[in-house]
């Protein structure tokens, strides 16, 4: 994998004369897991289309810029809120999309052991009309770590799965990911508790860090500073604007 590049955002964006957020500075560190979490509408996957480069709608006013000074967008990974599965392709043909799509020759045998992880291989030839939401989440993800990119933007990746099924997907997904410059969009203060190096909470006043304990992630799920932590963002979301 090419070396992980830390990110920074600087700016502001609006809808024509409504403001989205306010002048903000988020960092993301290289190497390392950065949550950034937030009431809904609050602009996160904005933040995230952003910086993988995708039309918004808003105009941002502002910069992305990478620590070594080379272009974010082409490095990213990016799964989106939605899963944006290929309704004609089953699992296994939408996790190996990114190849087909840049016509290379999808390394299906990594594609299966993917699958296979991720609780998938019983599904492999079924089509997304036959999953459930969060057998289809999982696939995205699949999707999403198949692609071998120092960058990895991921927008609540984890919100459809049962909770058994969530703290074994973030999990396998620290596991995968070690190493890269990974921004995680979620709402649940938990998540960002157990996997965030660095949090960002992002309201309608702009964005506040609150500073994860010392252990390092992924956090046990009985971890009591983690537990500690998850109350404090709980809070701080609660008060949020
Ligand atoms: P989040 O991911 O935090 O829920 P989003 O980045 O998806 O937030 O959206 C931020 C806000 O921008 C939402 O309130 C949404 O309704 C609004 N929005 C999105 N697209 C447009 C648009 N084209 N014009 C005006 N508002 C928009
Ligand atoms: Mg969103």
């Amino acid at each position: 994998m090419a070396e992980a590049p830390g990110i920074e955002l600087q700016g502001t964006a609006r809808f024509g004369a409504v403001p989205l957020f306010a002048p903000l500075t988020l960092r993301i560190d290289a190497g390392a897991w950065s949550c950034l979490l937030g009431p809904s509408g609050s602009g996160k996957s904005t933040i995230l289309r952003l910086i993988a480069g995708l039309e918004t709608g808003v105009d941002f006013d502002g910069t992305i810029t990478a620590s070594d000074g080379r272009p974010v967008a082409p490095r990213v990974a990016y799964m989106a809120q939605t899963d944006l599965l290929l309704p004609w392709l089953d699992v296994l043909g939408n996790v190996t999309l990114g190849a087909r799509l840049r016509a290379e020759t999808p390394d299906l045998a990594a594609a299966m052991a993917l699958v296979d992880r991720l609780g998938l291989s019983e599904h492999a030839h079924k089509r997304p009309a036959q999953l459930s939401g969060g057998q289809r989440q999982r696939v995205a993800l699949a999707r999403t770590l198949m692609e071998d990119r120092p960058v990895v933007l991921l927008d609540e990746p984890f919100s459809a799965l049962d909770a058994r099924t969530r703290a074994d997907m973030q999990e396998l997904a620290a596991e995968t990911l070690a190493g890269r410059t990974v921004l995680l969009v979620t709402h649940d203060p938990g998540e960002a508790a157990r996997l965030g190096h660095r949090v960002c909470l992002l309201d309608r006043n702009g964005l506040v860090e609150s500073p994860p304990p010392a252990t390092l992630p992924v956090r046990a799920v009985d971890d009591a500073a983690m537990l500690a932590f998850q109350a404090r963002l709980l809070t701080a979301l609660r008060e949020a604007g």
